[in-house]
């Protein structure tokens, strides 16, 4: 049974230098009104009225929605009790008034884009926003009582330091946000910084001090690091992020948004015009057989730090785990990537860093 959903907004009021997701920065009102008319239509169309466990608006900035056709959008779905309905917001396109109806409206988690505190590093990878709004912003969800709000950062930044970056964790923690984010900066072939390499982008060896520093400090903190890029305090972990990582069925709702429903994993149409077009079609839909679902359960199972359980696994695909990759794990374990866990195996603090090309050699 589906019992996620996640649906994309894809508007932004500037596109950041760094974004390579669909989003566009250039429209009027009446695209967004006739984008949410489709959206609701699509949800119409596919969704078959399961109680949701969990519901996700990201963007883009769904932010930019007034709550008229948030409300619309949010109708469409049942929900079960404490249901985790989860929007994205932008710091710049909200204020207390909008945050209180976000509540109203049943929403009960934010997550909140902030990247960095850093007036002048904002303003290089093109953020609307400044360093006060974000804490403002931060700051009225938690006076309308959002008691679940995350933030997002990124490190590897254009003229960041190791220092830099801990200090906007340190402000992030001071404000008591009760999940925090983070990405390393990748500049991706369709995003502005492609075109214009910026000056001053820290190395690799400096992005991975920062990820390791970021680990000892949140923990510090009493912060979980319960998944290579996320981390949470009070076991308020990201819920519908979870279900993709443990490999549960979800819906995919709006522009170039993926799903997994029936054994099926689905793309919708990537291109703007094509989706409104086509809504009820599918960019590219693929039946998992046995062993991608196998593949997929390592992946995604190894990006949380309790890692993969081998004896639900070997239950689950009918095989001995430790046979079939007896050489891969004897290699990472060798060399410390990988540990050896009460119920199988996770990746160490290492193994994190290296988590790409681990990876691939189980495929
Ligand atoms: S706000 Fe997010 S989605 Fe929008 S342009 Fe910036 S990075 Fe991309």
């Amino acid at each position: 049974m589906t019992q996620s959903a996640y649906i994309h907004i894809p508007f932004c009021l500037n596109k950041c230098n760094y974004c390579s997701f669909v989003s566009y920065d250039c429209f009027q009102k009446s695209d967004i009104e006739n984008y949410v008319q489709i959206l609701l239509k699509e949800i119409d169309y596919y969704y078959k009225n399961e109680h949701l466990k969990t519901l996700y608006l990201g963007g883009g900035t769904p932010s930019l929605l007034d709550t008229d056709s948030l409300k619309k959008i949010i109708d469409k779905f049942y929900f079960e009790n404490n249901a985790e309905i989860t929007i994205e917001v932008n710091p710049e396109t909200v204020d207390f008034d909008y945050l209180l109806k976000l509540k109203k409206l049943g929403f009960n988690r934010v997550s909140i884009g902030v990247q960095t505190f850093n007036d002048n590093i904002l303003k290089i990878i093109g953020r609307v926003h400044d360093s006060k709004t974000a804490i403002d912003t931060v700051d009225s969800a938690q006076k309308v009582g959002f008691e679940n709000i995350s933030t997002d950062f990124i490190y590897g930044l254009p003229n960041q330091t190791l220092n830099d970056f801990l200090k906007d964790l340190e402000t992030a923690v001071k404000t008591g946000v009760e999940h925090i984010s983070l990405y390393g900066l990748k500049i991706e072939e369709n995003c502005k910084f492609y075109k214009s390499l910026p000056k001053n982008l820290p190395n690799d060896d400096c992005q991975a001090d920062m990820y390791l520093a970021a680990i000892d400090f949140l923990q510090s903190k009493g912060y979980k690091h319960y998944e290579i890029s996320n981390f949470c305090k009070d076991g308020k972990f990201s819920r519908h992020n979870l279900n993709y990582w443990k490999c549960g069925e979800y819906y995919g709702f709006g522009v170039s948004a993926h799903g997994y429903t029936d054994g099926c994993r689905y793309a919708n149409f990537s291109d703007l015009k094509k989706y409104i077009q086509n809504f009820f079609e599918k960019e590219s839909m693929h039946m998992m057989d046995k062993k991608e679902k196998l593949e997929e359960t390592i992946f995604l199972g190894l990006r949380c730090c309790e890692g993969i359980n081998i004896q639900q696994i070997n239950k689950t695909f009918d095989i001995d785990f430790e046979k079939a990759y007896k050489n891969v794990l004897e290699k990472y374990l060798n060399t410390g990537h990988i540990i050896k866990t009460d119920s199988g195996y996770a990746f160490s603090k290492k193994g994190f860093l290296l988590s790409n090309i681990i990876l691939a050699d189980f495929l």
